[in-house]
């Protein structure tokens, strides 16, 4: 398996890509998750990455796109699930020619379709376990001990890219920088589209 899963912030792709790596054994790349490690142990990429990322704005192509790189060349035989990366057509550009290298090339593109408004209230109600991952929803799927991780008890975060400024600059910049890379896959017949309905309450 060899896929890229590609949505708005709050699709949903981090949670399906746990998932599929879980059942294929197929190396799960977040950038996210690696940019959010680096900013946590202070290093060089961590230090450059913190304030784009505070801010919503996307980091940088040649950080992310070594960060992916090294990842990818250490994927197995069951493949990878690519999360929140390419973000830009550059780096669209940059995966393709990476892959074109190692002798893998993608299988699909998965875009998860998820409306705004959907996307505002997942975001500000999602809380997250920084030890081991777990995501929560105030609403939706609270934890049992409030702000505490039911798998590990550690402290629950909100994010500091899930305030509502943060929000609306994530979605400002998905629709300027992202949405173009999906014309870029469609023009390569590799896109398909599935409507993201992870846990909608209805309200
Ligand atoms: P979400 O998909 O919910 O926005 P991620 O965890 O994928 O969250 O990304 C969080 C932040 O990390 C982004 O807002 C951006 O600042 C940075 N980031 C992650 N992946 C990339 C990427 N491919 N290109 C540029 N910035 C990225």
């Amino acid at each position: 398996m060899r896929i890229v899963l590609f949505g708005p912030p709050g699709a949903g792709k981090g949670t399906q890509a746990s998932m599929l790596a879980e059942k294929t054994g197929a190396e799960h790349i977040s950038t996210g998750d690696a940019l959010r490690d680096a900013v946590a142990r202070q290093t060089e990429v961590g230090l450059k990455a913190k304030s784009y990322m505070d801010k919503g704005e996307l980091v940088p192509d040649e950080v992310v796109i070594a960060i992916a790189k090294e990842r990818l060349a250490k994927a197995g035989e069951s493949g990878f699930i690519l999360d929140g990366f390419p973000r830009t057509v550059a780096q669209a550009e940059a995966l393709d020619k990476a892959l074109d290298e190692l002798g893998k090339p993608l299988d699909a593109v998965v875009n998860l379709e998820v409306d705004e408004e959907e996307i505002v209230w997942r975001l500000s109600g999602r809380r997250v376990c920084p030890n081991c991952g777990e995501p929560y929803h105030i609403e939706s799927k609270p934890s049992a001990k409030d702000g505490i991780c039911d798998k590990c008890g550690s402290a629950l975060v909100h994010r500091s890219d899930d305030q509502p400024d943060a929000i609306r600059n994530r979605l400002k910049v998905y629709n300027q920088q992202t949405e173009p890379v999906l014309g870029y896959y469609e023009s390569k017949s590799i896109l398909k589209k599935y409507p993201s309905c992870w846990q909608y309450s209805g309200h």
